[in-house]
């Protein structure tokens, strides 16, 4: 129990995840980047944390727990949903369907702010996966950290303010 504990209090809030990946897609639509709708922010959520879906303790992992665990079994956590692999096939999609599916952007949007927001973690992202080398921000936070909880808040404030104007 201790194991699956620590391990949970590894990876990065969900909760930051998803307000990271919708704050993002809120600025894109603010700038007129981004279709401004339902499915694109729900598309922008489920994105943000569908990396850890390679993590059966995690909110996806637990809910679509019947792909999460042969995924954590192969790859493990932060493996290749956490890969260059992903960041070239999230970019692919943002190119493919630019200017089409708005909601599959974001959802590539909101899966890529989720490796940015974990590679600000000293944990790291195994970008050369299958190597496992870890590459981190050097200016970053610790997980679950007061400095988290302040970028959290920050980006609930900026979302708070935009809607407003
Ligand atoms: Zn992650």
């Amino acid at each position: 129990m201790k194991t699956s504990q620590a391990s949970i209090l590894k990876i990065m809030m969900a909760p930051t995840h998803l307000v990271f990946g919708v704050t993002t897609a809120f600025g894109l639509s603010h700038l007129g980047l981004l279709e401004a709708s339902v499915p694109v922010f729900a598309a922008a959520s489920l994105g943000s944390l569908l990396p850890d879906i390679d993590h059966p303790g995690s909110v996806v992992g637990r809910r679509l727990w019947l792909v999460s665990i042969p995924v954590s079994m192969i790859f493990g956590h932060r493996g290749i949903t956490h890969s260059l692999i992903a960041v070239v096939a999230m970019s692919a999609a943002i190119a493919w369907q630019i200017g089409a599916q708005s909601w599959i952007v974001a959802l590539a949007i909101g899966y890529l702010t989720h490796l940015i927001g974990d590679w600000l973690t000293p944990s790291g992202v195994p970008f050369l996966w299958p190597n496992r080398r870890k590459f981190s921000s050097p200016i970053g936070f610790k997980t679950n950290s007061m400095a988290e909880m302040v970028c959290l808040v920050a980006m609930i404030a900026a979302d708070a303010y935009g809607l407003r104007s």
